[in-house]
């Protein structure tokens, strides 16, 4: 893997986090790779009749892997994770306990029924100085759909967010080679950049790409995205955004943290995290990979009020509202747009 050090004029007693970034890669390559098992088995006939236990075992199966891998390497770090193993450990769970094993074997990661079961409670653990934050597949119903979806991994220090792989296995790679392959990794360490490669093969250190945000400035021309569902960010709100600017392109719907992926690469200039209800909490898994990935590419993140996310307060970002994503460039006057489009629908 690349060194991502943090710049020498920066902070010197930071460490470089090479064996944290490494066992993060492999960790979440591997559960991409359960994860992707797990979809080509999806039929179109499941996605009619709602089927939802695909997703169930790529989660509780990616969930393992990362874990896992955690585990082994970092046995003191807590992992605050997306899921538990509680709703497997009855007779209803057994069926899906047997999957899971399969799965996992697959990849050559093999453990009896209750090892399984433990490392995927490895992964509810409490937030503490140093822990990392897992979501073993983040868009769900875009995993489903046989679309786009994340497995998001990030290690927390003191309430800041110091590296991130986000794994998009439907997402294509810009790489430097230009061509473009299905299967995108994104990393980021505090300081040191961030960086893309393809998720199946690793290219050469000097052809991976650097990521960097779009240098468009003109909001007119930016390309917004958002959720796809409705339910998790507000389209009216972001399409009275778009309106104020004069916005003439589209949204773009994706599921997942690719959305911070998208901005990260340059493909959008901004993704837009309304909130749908007063008093939902953003959980950190949903935004500490993608943060990251979007900051060290030159990008700027806050809520809804232009303050900066904060990972110190537990598995929620309870002192945030929604989330703003930009290239950097017109983040104030588009948190301004936010916020008076956000009075003229309570007027
Ligand atoms: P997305 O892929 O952008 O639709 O986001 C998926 C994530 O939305 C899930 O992982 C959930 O944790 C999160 N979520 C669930 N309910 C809400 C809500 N009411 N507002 C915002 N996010 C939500
Ligand atoms: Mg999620």
């Amino acid at each position: 893997t690349p060194r991502l050090r943090p710049r020498p004029s920066e902070d010197p007693s930071v460490y470089d986090y090479q064996r944290e970034l490494d066992a993060a890669l492999l960790a979440v390559r591997s559960a991409a790779r359960v994860c992707r098992s797990v979809q080509s088995s999806i039929t179109p006939a499941a996605i009619e009749k709602k089927d939802r236990s695909p997703v169930t075992v790529a989660d509780f199966a990616s969930q393992a892997v990362v874990c896992h891998a955690l585990k082994a390497m970092f046995p003191r770090d807590p992992v605050l994770g997306e899921e538990n193993a509680d709703a497997l450990r009855g007779p209803e769970g057994e069926a899906y306990r047997s999957r899971i094993q399969l799965e996992l074997a697959k990849i050559d990661v093999h453990g009896n029924e209750e090892a399984v079961l433990g490392w995927i409670d490895h992964g509810c653990g409490q937030p503490a100085e140093r822990f990392w934050t897992l979501d073993p597949i983040d868009g769900t119903k875009g995993f489903l759909r046989r679309e786009q979806y994340a497995v998001s991994l990030a290690l927390v220090e003191h309430g800041e967010v110091k590296l991130g792989v986000l794994a998009c296995p439907n997402l294509e790679a810009n790489t430097r080679l230009d061509e473009r392959r299905n299967g995108a990794l994104f990393y980021a360490v505090r300081g040191g950049g961030a960086v893309s490669d393809l998720l199946d093969a690793s290219y050469a250190e000097d052809e991976r790409c650097k990521l960097e945000v779009s240098d468009r400035d003109n909001v007119k021309q930016f390309l917004f995205c958002e959720s796809v569902e409705s339910g998790h960010s507000s389209h009216d709100w972001s399409t009275r955004v778009r309106t104020t600017f004069g916005s003439q392109r589209h949204p773009m719907q994706l599921d997942s943290q690719a959305k911070y992926a998208v901005v990260a690469d340059g493909t959008a200039e901004a993704y837009l995290r309304l909130p749908t209800r007063p008093g939902y909490e953003e959980r950190i898994w949903d935004h500490a990979g993608g943060v990251i990935v979007v900051e060290e590419a030159g990008g700027k993140v806050t809520d809804v009020d232009g303050k900066p996310l904060d990972f110190g307060r537990g598995g929620t970002l309870s002192g945030n509202r929604g989330v703003v994503v930009t290239n950097g460039k017109r983040h104030d006057e588009i948190v301004q747009a936010i916020r008076e489009s956000e009075q003229a629908a309570v007027n």
